[in-house]
């Protein structure tokens, strides 16, 4: 029982419903039923971190220096190992003091950036479909949501030219998200100049997500906002160890870019928190520091189940494209049923969470999204549930 002067603040009844808050209830309730849930909905990889970043993780614990508060722009050598990194990858020189700050997940640096830059009233482009931080930390900013729709005829590229010029001279900032969640889809290089040189335009903060950089397959290579010139001027780029190394349940991430970008981002967590564990920054600067043979591997096993999958669904009735990216698969739902009652039926006739495309904006209906985070023995008892159930396209 609560008392009816006990409410929270009106940003927080700006928010939508966490779909992935209700899929909870209704798994406990599928548990409940007895029924052997096969959880595909959450991007949540399987798997432990590799053994070097374990054992780097260990030792940094054994050390008495790392059990105090950590410096709160996080500890000078990870900082050093975020900027090798950009270089080694990409080829991006960046100042490791003021160029990149280490997040306690990309998620908290996403939301938070919203509050140190958006005041209530300000205007925010935000594909739909997009990762629900990139909405949902400007809503709570206060700021109004002008939805770039994404569609497949437009291979789930944001269409800049559709952008009424007047919306655009009032947007304050951009979130972006290439290879993307949850459509799977992948940005040419000439995609990221244009979206560039329209932020210069119209004097734009660019904030981009390039969550799944490592997770792409036959020989497709991701691109990094900062490798298009003057991106680096006016915009910030976000990345996370969560998916690529199995260290969701770590919270740690990085954003790299405009310095003074991040300093409000920096002067905003001052306040907030004392940023990550420096023992699970140890580990973070040595995952970076990994061999392309695990970059190799991790790359290997999701393209085995990207097409272990696509295969089965194929036989009944899906017709696919592979994605070059990411460890997703954005199904279609059959004619004339829509996302959510498609995932609540196929979770309660077979036991397999799927996500509903509607989760991440108006413009995921008519798809679900499928995480590949189960191993092709687990895959393939989903395929024989959909088999048995009738589910099919
Ligand atoms: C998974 C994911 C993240 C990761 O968030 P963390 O807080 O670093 O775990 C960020 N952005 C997108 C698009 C994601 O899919």
């Amino acid at each position: 029982m609560s008392l009816n002067w006990i409410s929270p603040a009106k940003r927080l009844s700006t928010l939508p419903p966490y779909v992935f808050a209700r899929l909870d209830e209704l798994k406990a309730r599928a548990r409940e039923q007895g029924l052997d849930l096969i959880d595909l909905g959450m991007g949540n990889p399987d798997g432990s971190a590799p053994q070097p970043v374990i054992e780097a993780a260990i030792s940094a614990l054994a050390n008495p220096r790392n059990h105090g508060y950590p410096p709160f722009e996080g500890t000078a050598s990870f900082r050093q190992a975020i900027t090798s990194w950009y270089h080694r990858c990409y080829g991006v020189n960046l100042d490791a003091d003021s160029e990149a700050l280490p997040l306690i997940g990309s998620k908290e640096g996403l939301a938070h950036l919203a509050l140190a830059y958006i005041d209530p009233g300000d205007l925010i482009l935000v594909p739909s479909p997009s990762y629900p931080a990139h909405f949902r930390g400007p809503l709570i900013a206060g700021g109004i949501i002008h939805p770039l729709n994404l569609s497949a005829e437009q291979d789930w590229l944001i269409d800049l030219a559709a952008i009424p010029d007047a919306i655009a001279e009032q947007a304050k900032i951009l979130y972006f998200n290439y290879p993307n969640n949850p459509t799977t889809a992948t940005a040419p290089r000439e995609f990221f100049e244009e979206i560039v040189a329209f932020a210069r335009r119209h004097e734009i903060i660019l904030v981009h997500d390039l969550c799944y950089a490592e997770l792409a397959f036959d020989g497709y290579q991701p691109t990094s906002l900062l490798e298009i010139p003057g991106a680096k001027e006016i915009g910030v780029e976000f990345h996370t160890l969560s998916k690529t190394y199995n260290m969701a349940g770590w919270r740690v991430g990085f954003v790299v870019g405009n310095s003074s970008i991040i300093q409000g981002l920096r002067t905003l967590k001052t306040n907030l928190d004392y940023g990550i564990f420096a023992a699970i920054q140890t580990a973070a600067e040595t995952a970076l520091q990994l061999p392309d043979i695990y970059i190799k591997q991790v790359q290997d096993r999701y393209r085995q189940r990207r097409d272990f999958l696509i295969k089965g669904l194929g036989e009944l009735g899906w017709k696919i494209p592979p994605s070059k990216a990411t460890m997703y698969l954005w199904v279609p739902t059959p004619t004339g049923v829509g996302s959510t009652e498609f995932a609540l039926n196929v979770l309660q006739n077979t036991g397999v969470v799927v996500t509903p495309g509607n989760a991440f904006g108006e413009a995921g209906e008519g798809y679900v999204r499928i995480s590949l985070i189960e191993n092709c023995d687990r895959l393939g008892e989903v395929l024989h549930r959909f088999k048995q159930a009738g589910i099919c396209y």
